[in-house]
């Protein structure tokens, strides 16, 4: 493990989409003097990949040049409508708002998303054909809000989405994807609800619905329907857990189903939206909390899947703490048990308790509804 490298898939054109000046997700009034850039901004993915290759890992970091993906491959996920539709939003001299206002797109939205999709496939296909531990695709913007037939929440293209129909086209049976991005990832629940050889795990701060576009609220009882019941649960968190509360989840809730479903890939919608800092959420996970959930996914992969773990960006809104959590992460899947930065926050209000509470809850609203699903 000494000398194991961490591969890290990265494309310049993931920088071409740009949301433009904003309050958060909404465009800046006249009266805010000095609007900030939007939250999903490419800063966010340069200060990852600037910590990764200039910080104490530099010389365990393999960064490799990804790829565009193609319409058929963007297709295998998405609808052509959806497509379509994004092609002619990104042809618009004017940058497009969808999803209600909250998502840009810009003249470079399309070439930024399709290197998204492809550059995570390039990864995949390092985790699938070249053996050697975990493979991070460090791209934007992200996918999981992203459902077959629209764009959502900062996504475009479901980038994970994508990556499992290839896997699955590859000939591995089962997929598991496990989605710790602090948003419900509703988008990758929508595409594989009925399906029993992708199982969909999405940990989250329990936020409830944003809007129309966004009916699933990601509570315990959306286990998925016909053949899929069983095979999309949801952890809704309350607010302020850390820590404690996500590795709890990880060990207590999560290896017992991938334990079970014995996925031939694990594939993380790795967003660090929950960390201490996030303007987008409500949680404290630092630093190290990231390390050791990076840590459990590998773990997790070597006992279930050959080592087969393929990390894919999600959120993380915080321009520099969400460096510093990805760093933790990628520590983590390194095998390390510790963190070899020093971290920088303050202060740690660690509120998980109240989140331990409710893990017994959401395990017994899960077995309940899969119950009266049957
Ligand atoms: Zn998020």
């Amino acid at each position: 493990m000494a000398d194991e490298k961490l591969r890290v898939y990265w494309h310049d054109d993931c920088m071409l989409h740009d949301g433009g000046p904003s309050v958060l997700e909404n465009e800046p009034p006249d009266y805010i003097l000095f609007p900030e850039p939007h939250v999903e901004s490419a800063m966010r993915v340069r200060n990852i990949k600037g910590i990764l290759e200039t910080g104490p890992l530099k010389n365990l970091i393999d960064l490799r040049n990804g790829r565009h993906a193609t319409d058929e491959e963007i297709l295998t996920f998405h609808t052509q409508g959806h497509l379509d539709a994004m092609k002619a939003a990104a042809a618009n001299p004017d940058p497009v708002r969808i999803d209600g206002g909250g998502t840009v797109v810009n003249d470079g939205t399309l070439e930024a998303s399709t290197a998204a999709a492809g550059t995570t496939l390039d990864a995949l296909n390092a985790v699938l054909n070249e053996p050697g531990g975990p493979v991070y695709s460090l791209v934007r913007p992200p996918g999981h809000h992203a459902q077959p037939t629209m764009g959502d929440g900062n996504c475009i293209f479901n980038n994970v989405a994508i990556a499992v129909e290839a896997a699955r086209a590859q000939g591995i049976e089962r997929v598991a994807v496990i989605d710790w991005d602090v948003h419900h990832g509703n988008g990758t629940q929508t595409g594989f609800f009925e399906r029993d050889d992708v199982l969909t795990i999405s940990i989250h701060m329990n936020h409830g619905s944003w809007g129309p576009n966004h009916p699933e609220a990601g509570l315990a009882d959306e286990i998925g329907s016909g053949a899929g019941v069983g095979f999309n649960r949801n952890v809704p968190l309350p607010f302020g857990v850390g820590n404690s509360c996500y590795e709890a989840v990880l060990t207590d809730l999560v290896t017992p189903l991938i334990a079970d479903f014995k996925p031939g890939l694990i594939i993380v919608a790795a967003g660090e939206d929950a960390n201490a800092f996030d303007p987008n959420a409500r949680m404290v996970v630092t630093m190290e909390g990231f390390r050791r959930m990076g840590l459990i996914a590998r773990n997790l992969a070597a006992q279930h899947c050959d080592g087969r773990l393929l990390l894919v960006q999600e959120g993380g809104y915080s321009p520099t703490y969400t460096a510093y959590c990805a760093h933790g992460m990628v520590e983590g899947a390194l095998g390390r048990t510790e963190c070899s930065l020093v971290d920088p926050i303050g202060y740690y209000p660690d509120r998980s308790e109240h989140g331990l509470a409710v893990l017994g809850d959401i395990r017994a609203e899960w077995d309940q509804a899969i119950a009266s699903a049957s």
